[in-house]
């Protein structure tokens, strides 16, 4: 333990971790600067009660999800997926800055405290990678995500419940139910998931929503209750006029 808190010591020396919003070494003992985190997009307007985007004053759910077709119980991303995050979430998934995902997953963490301690979480699910893409990568950002809400929150992370036995094409074209379906095919529940009845679902963006309803599915028929879902960011769909 104490060799590796020393190698880890060593690596920041040498590669010091840097700031996913300006790219400038972090300052040390924080993963991002002071006036860098006072310009993340955080979303303070009123929230959709189930998916968490941004609403009108007068709405409590958003249109998607006035339709009721969601197969979680509810969620939230804490940022708009604005030019700023799109780099940042970039470099995190293309570029091998997994440090960006550790800050992120705390800036979650601190931003669904609420959340948290209301849902009772018996853990966080991280969303898979196909096994080969995650080589390839290095790394499953979500769980680098989820790692680090497990560290502060104290609620464990599980990677053996939900795992991806197919890659998937791009689903651009799809609408948004093919795209479920699409997705429930490349998920499914393995491990032992007694003792769960109620998960978190981590992932870095929401978007349509359609990976966090198959992974739903798929975890509701392995027999847990209730599914909630952390997303680092919100991207796409109807509300780009916000
Ligand atoms: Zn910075
Ligand atoms: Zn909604």
């Amino acid at each position: 333990m104490r060799l590796n808190f020393t190698k880890n010591m060593l690596l920041d020396l040498v590669y010091p971790k840097r700031c996913p919003i300006c790219g400038q070494p972090a300052p040390f003992g924080s993963g991002i600067c002071p006036e860098c985190r006072r310009r993340l997009p955080i979303i303070e307007t009123k929230r959709c009660g189930k998916c968490g985007k941004p609403v009108e004053d007068f709405e409590k759910l958003c249109p998607d999800c006035a339709k009721g077709e969601h197969l979680y119980d509810r969620g939230l991303g804490i940022y708009m997926y604005d030019e700023t995050m799109r780099r940042a979430i970039s470099e995190l998934k293309y570029k091998g800055r997994r440090e960006y995902g550790e800050v992120f997953g705390e800036l979650v963490c601190e931003n669904a405290r609420s959340e948290l301690m209301y849902w009772k979480p018996d853990c966080l699910i991280p969303i898979p990678l196909h096994p080969q893409r995650a080589r390839e990568r290095g790394y499953n950002q979500a769980e680098v995500i989820a790692h680090a809400i497990s560290e502060k929150s104290g609620i464990p992370t599980r990677t053996d419940i939900l795992i991806r036995t197919m890659e998937t094409d791009r689903m651009k074209e799809l609408s948004a139910k093919d795209r479920t379906n699409n997705m429930i095919r490349a998920f499914s529940a393995a491990g032992d998931c007694r003792g769960l009845r109620r998960v978190v679902l981590i992932d870095d963006i929401y978007t349509t929503g359609a990976t966090i309803d198959a992974a739903s599915a798929v975890l509701r028929s392995a027999g847990i209750d209730e599914i909630y879902f952390l997303a680092v960011c919100i991207g796409g769909g109807f509300m780009v006029s916000y």
